[in-house]
C-alpha cells in the first residue's frame, strides 16, 4: 500500500535508519533479529533509509532496503542529485523499482564541504521530482523535503515555500519536514504553506533527543536551527562540554550526566510529539539512528501507536 494512501486514512508512523558504514554496523542492523527486526515489531508503516550525504556510502542503501521489504515493512530510498548524470539516476531509479522500492524522497541532497552546485546534471529538488515524474510515470511515490524554518541556503522563506509548491506541481506525493523545534514557527509554516496552495501531506521528521552533542550538531552545524528555551536548558543543566569551572569533573559524573540528559531529553521529545500530532499533520517520522531501545521507548511512552 502507498503510504499516502495511509495517510488519507490515519496518520502515519515510519522509522529512518542510515546505511551503516562497516560489516559490524550492518549485521547490527540488518541481522536475523537485528535493529530492522526489532523495529518492525513497532508496526511502522515505512521505513526509510538515507542516502550517503555527497553521495557517499550509497552502496550499502540498497542492501539496507532490501532487509526492510524482507522484514515486512516498506522501504523508502532517499534519493539526491549530489554527482548524479541523468544516466546514472535512471540507472539506480531502474533498480529501486528492480528491488520491489517503489517509494523515494526526492532531495537536491547537501553539498559536500566546498561546493558550490550538486556537481550533477540536476540543481534542485524541483528538477528531480520532474525527472522522476517523466522518466518514470507514477511508478514511484514521491516524498519531497520541507523546512518549516527555511532552508538554511533559501533566499526568503516565501521562495522557499514557493519551491515547495512547485515540488507538487511537478508531481510530489508528501512531504517529509527538516527538524523544528520551534513550535510557533512551525504552525505558521504549516498555515503559510496551506495559503500557497500546498496540500500535500506532511510527515514530521523528528530527531529523538537523546545526546548533547548530536542535538547541537544536528541543529547548528547543517541546519542553523532555532533552540527553544527550553532543550537549551536541559543542554545547559547536563553540560558535558569544557567547562572552566568544572576543569576536573570526573568520568563518572560526566557519564552520569549523560544518562540524565537522556532521560530529560525523551521526555522533551514526547512532548514535541504530543505537540506536533494537533496540528493537522500526516505522520510522525523518528529518526531511530541505528538504535532500538531508545525509539522503543518513545513509542510506548508516547502513546504514538496502539502496540
Ligand atoms: P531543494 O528543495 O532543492 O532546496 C535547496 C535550496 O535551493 C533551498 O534554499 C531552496 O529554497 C532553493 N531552491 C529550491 N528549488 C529551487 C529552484 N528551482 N531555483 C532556485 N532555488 C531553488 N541529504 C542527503 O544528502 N541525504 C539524505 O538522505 C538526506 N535526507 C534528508 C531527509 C529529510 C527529511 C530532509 C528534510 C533532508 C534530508 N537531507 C538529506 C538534506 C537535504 O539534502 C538538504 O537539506 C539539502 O541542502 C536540500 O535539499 P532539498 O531537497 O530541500 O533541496
Amino acid at each position: 500500500m502507498k503510504v499516502t494512501e495511509i495517510m488519507d486514512k490515519r496518520s502515519a508512523f515510519s522509522f529512518e535508519v542510515f546505511p551503516p558504514k562497516t560489516d559490524v554496523g550492518m549485521e547490527k542492523l540488518c541481522s536475523e533479529g537485528g535493529v530492522l527486526d526489532q523495529l518492525c515489531t513497532l508496526k511502522p508503516d515505512y521505513i526509510s533509509c538515507t542516502y550517503g550525504a555527497g553521495g557517499t556510502n550509497v552502496g550499502k542503501q540498497v542492501p539496507v532496503l532490501d532487509r526492510i521489504k524482507t522484514a515486512g515493512t516498506t522501504p523508502l530510498a532517499h534519493f539526491t542529485c549530489i554527482g548524479n548524470t541523468r544516466e546514472g539516476m535512471r540507472d539506480q531509479l531502474k533498480n529501486y523499482l528492480d528491488h520491489g522500492i517503489n517509494h523515494i524522497l526526492a532531495l537536491r541532497g547537501d553539498l559536500p564541504f566546498g561546493w558550490t552546485g550538486t556537481g550533477g546534471d540536476l540543481h534542485y529538488a524541483t528538477e528531480l521530482v520532474k525527472f522522476v515524474r517523466d522518466e518514470f510515470g507514477d511508478k514511484f511515490t514521491i516524498g519531497v523535503a520541507g523546512s518549516p524554518e527555511g532552508h538554511i541556503a533559501c533566499r526568503s522563506i516565501e521562495a522557499d515555500i514557493s519551491f515547495l509548491k512547485q515540488k507538487q506541481d511537478n508531481g510530489a506525493d508528501f512531504i517529509m519536514t527538516q527538524l523544528c523545534w520551534d513550535m510557533d514557527q512551525f504552525r505558521w509554516w504549516m498555515d503559510a504553506i496551506r495559503d500557497a496552495g500546498i496540500t500535500l501531506p506532511v510527515d514530521v521528521g523528528i530527531m529523538p533527543v537523546l545526546d548533547a552533542a548530536a542535538t547541537i550538531n544536528m541543529a547548528l552545524s547543517r541546519n542553523g536551527c532555532v533552540m527553544p528555551r527550553a532543550l537549551a536548558e536541559i543542554i545547559s543543566k547536563h553540560w558535558i562540554f569544557p567547562n572552566p569551572f568544572a576543569p576536573n569533573e570526573s568520568e563518572e559524573s560526566i557519564k552520569q550526566k549523560k544518562a540524565d540528559f537522556k532521560e530529560a531529553g525523551l521526555e522533551y521529545t514526547i512532548k514535541l510529539i504530543d505537540e506536533y500530532r494537533v496540528c493537522g499533520i500526516s505522520g510522525i517520522h523518528l529518526y531511530a539512528l541505528n538504535k532500538f531501545d531508545d525509539v522503543a521507548r518513545l513509542v510506548r511512552e508516547s502513546g504514538i501507536k496502539d502496540l
